[in-house]
């Protein structure tokens, strides 16, 4: 059978690994001895699952969504990660990742973040737990995403404008690994999806994989079946697709389908479709697959949604991929946004526009009847209202 997970080096397939400088290996090895034993101890595993069910409000709830299920002629149940504190999947890694790093001794926290909402998600967890945060920025981002720049701020983190090149994700990213290289000490990098250097993307696959744990679980009570035949989530680095798969991996009767964000569409110049438009290489400290020129220069990525505006995918969802274990396939900005609406005029939801991506998918999907369909519902709307008032003259 083939192993959809880590191997003992660091990858998945032909991807993964540590593509790191020299200077950041003391602090990326340290993290790989320890990561395992120290999430498997009781002590952590009792910390983790309180504060996931008293603070997130964990489970969250698995709800059959009648009227999207009478559209479909499927039963079409909803993974509610927007009902989380924050609004979000995010804050499972980031709970997870702080508790990490107390154990690991480290007092001060560093983050990168492009739309805000991963940094938000640590600067909240740093609060909680009394840690010093700092949050690296693109200039042109802070400028883009004030309300999210506010809470980190409001939360006590101290943001940083990342001021080199486009001004961006992948600058900040730059200056966040400048910081770590020169505090290796008392230091700790909260990545916010299953990306970069192993073993980030087998840690945040775990700390999401809740969202499966309970999914699965859920399925069963209200069903009586294990498995369903589909589950969808969106991907951008793939975090909450990866949880949302996660114990359903190995079960080959359960079809994964993964949506990217189509942008203005495939074939645009606008898109943030990896697997269609993307090849091999390098990105953030890992090989995975990735939207680059002929001479390996990434290519800026689109998409309405600021969560999937990104040039490359996870190392596991590039395995997924090239296996053909999972289905990976794009939704346009405007098809999301239809989405969006569909699900809150039919459902009384107003999702992320992220989350919107894999709703979208169903309008594409046939089913024979009866068929059991789990979507992760990876964050609420409410930050994306701007967007849908400007599209649908609210
Ligand atoms: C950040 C974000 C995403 C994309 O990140 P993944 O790591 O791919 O999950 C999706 N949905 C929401 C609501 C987000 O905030």
């Amino acid at each position: 059978m083939t192993n959809y997970f880590v191997n003992d080096k660091g990858y998945y397939g032909d991807f993964g690994g540590a593509y790191i400088p020299e200077m950041l290996y003391p602090n990326v090895e340290e993290l790989r001895q320890q990561y395992l034993k120290v999430i498997k101890e009781e002590s952590f595993q009792q910390e983790f699952r309180a504060l996931l069910k008293d603070y997130v409000g964990r489970p969250s709830p698995l709800y059959l969504a009648k009227r999207l299920s009478e559209r479909y002629g499927a039963n079409i149940f909803l993974k509610r990660e927007d009902l989380n504190h924050t609004g979000a999947h995010k804050i499972n890694n980031t709970i997870g990742q702080i508790l990490l790093a107390e154990h690991l001794g480290k007092k001060r926290i560093i983050a990168e973040t492009g739309a805000g909402q991963h940094g938000v998600a640590t600067a909240t967890v740093c609060a909680l737990r009394g840690l010093e945060c700092v949050v690296y920025m693109g200039e042109v981002d802070i400028k883009r995403q004030a309300p999210n720049v506010a809470r980190m701020k409001m939360l006590g983190a101290t943001v940083v404008p990342a001021t080199s090149g486009s001004k961006t994700l992948k600058d900040a990213t730059n200056e966040a690994m400048r910081d770590w290289i020169n505090n290796p000490e008392d230091t700790y990098y909260i990545i916010g999806s299953v990306v970069g250097p192993h073993p980030y993307p087998d840690m945040v696959a775990y700390f999401q994989s809740v969202i499966s744990e309970e999914a699965k679980k859920q399925l069963a009570e209200q069903t009586g079946k294990q498995s369903p035949d589909y589950v969808l989530a969106c991907v951008g680095g793939g975090s909450n697709a990866i949880g949302m798969f996660y114990h359903f991996i190995d079960d080959e009767q359960v079809q994964l389908i993964a949506v990217e964000a189509g942008g203005k569409g495939v074939d645009s110049g606008f898109t943030a479709a990896t697997t269609a438009k993307g090849k091999e290489g390098v990105l953030h400290g890992s090989r995975s697959i990735l939207m680059q020129t002929a001479d390996g220069q990434v290519v800026e990525p689109h998409s309405v949604s600021a969560g999937l505006d990104y040039p490359g995918i996870g190392p596991q969802h590039a395995h997924l991929f090239k296996t053909g274990r999972g289905k990976y396939v794009s939704i346009t900005d405007d098809e999301s946004l239809d989405a969006g609406l569909r699900l809150t005029q039919l459902e009384g939801i107003i999702p992320a526009i992220e989350s919107a991506h894999a709703l979208a998918y169903l309008e594409y999907m046939e089913f024979k009847g009866g068929e059991n369909v789990v979507v992760c519902l990876s964050g609420r709307g409410d930050k994306d209202m701007e967007t849908y008032m400007k599209h649908f003259n609210l």
